[in-house]
């Protein structure tokens, strides 16, 4: 198993003025954080988190390293509250990834109430439970799932980062699989948009996760955008696919050049090339770079124009040398 594209995408929503959410997508870890508390303080702790969790990125492996790491952010959060009295109170949730390629799992830590969820053969699981009032109420049976959507209390939370020195973490591991789709979101999304809706929303785009990932933040916005959105999207795809992907990429790149250097041969000796010069090598420009962008190379593209520069004026060099020869 191997760790496919990924992408993340934050947006204040049409309701508030500020955008007290953050996000991480630093493969092979992932996160969403949803601050709370007056003034600027909610943006603060969310920042705070988002730097913990991003810090530990590189060096974090296993589910324990994981809570661990949420464990930091909650001390970071707590800290900075009982030194800056301007922010006591604050708060903030968290979704966090890790991906495991080697072991083929992923690593869930979470507390509060936004949420991580697989898309899996078309069908969209919730892997983290709300620590949130209208949770549970609705395990303890009060209300219907119906019910909370709605309920006036439904962003009142039970449990979060830096309200208290200490945090309770959710850890849990998922064995992942080849075409698995990992989504990572705060309440802004999960609130707005239903199941059923995100599960059609990422399938329609599921060739592009950027675009998924847009079209989820526009899909909340449509249902009024009441909060700040964020999502998080990674894949995980077959190891041997993306060997194969890797291994077009470099053939892309350099496949333009050598037929294009062929071609402008022609042109310094005759009177009207710049239209034929100017024609075909930029368009074998532009078609590199989408490719190339795809798979995280984008000066590839600009190499490939920079070499086909090179290999003209060489020619051109060429042909006037010849020419002064004779
Ligand atoms: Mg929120």
């Amino acid at each position: 198993m191997r760790l496919g594209r990924a992408a993340g995408v934050t947006d204040t929503g049409r309701r508030r003025l500020r955008n007290e959410d953050a996000f991480v997508c630093e493969p092979p870890l992932f996160a969403v954080t949803d601050g709370m508390g007056g003034a600027r303080a909610g943006e603060i702790a969310a920042e705070l988190a988002a730097t913990a969790l991003e810090e530990g990125a590189g060096q974090t492996r296993g589910m324990d390293a994981l809570v661990a790491l949420v464990e930091e952010a909650n001390r970071r959060i707590w800290q900075r509250s009982v030194e800056d009295p301007r922010t006591t109170g604050m708060g903030a949730v968290a979704t966090v990834a890790l991906v495991d390629e080697v072991g083929g799992t992923v690593a869930i830590g979470h507390v509060g109430d936004s949420r991580g969820y697989l898309l899996r053969d078309g069908a969209i699981e919730q892997l983290t439970r709300d620590h949130s009032l209208v949770a549970e109420l609705v395990e303890s049976g009060v209300l219907t799932p119906e019910e909370a959507v709605h309920h006036p209390q439904r962003s009142a939370i039970t449990r979060a980062l830096g309200t208290e020195p200490e945090v309770e973490v959710d850890a849990f591991t998922v064995d992942g699989r080849p075409g698995d789709v990992f989504l990572l979101c705060s309440d802004g999304l999960s609130a707005m948009v239903a199941d059923e809706a995100l599960t059609s929303t990422i399938e329609a785009e599921r060739g592009d996760l950027e675009r998924a990932a847009d079209a989820l933040v526009a899909a909340a916005n449509a249902r009024g955008g009441e909060d700040n959105i964020t999502v998080v999207l990674f894949e995980l795809l077959e190891a041997a696919e993306g060997v194969a992907e890797e291994a077009a990429a470099p053939a892309a790149a350099e496949g333009p050049a050598p037929p294009s250097a062929a071609e402008p041969a022609s042109l310094p000796a005759e009177g009207e090339p710049p239209v034929t010069e100017g024609d075909s090598p930029p368009q074998e420009a532009e078609a590199a770079p989408p490719d190339a962008t795809r798979h995280g190379a984008g000066p590839g593209g600009r190499i490939a124009a920079l070499l086909l520069l090179a290999a003209l004026l060489a020619i051109a060099i060429l042909a006037l040398y010849t020419g002064i020869n004779r």
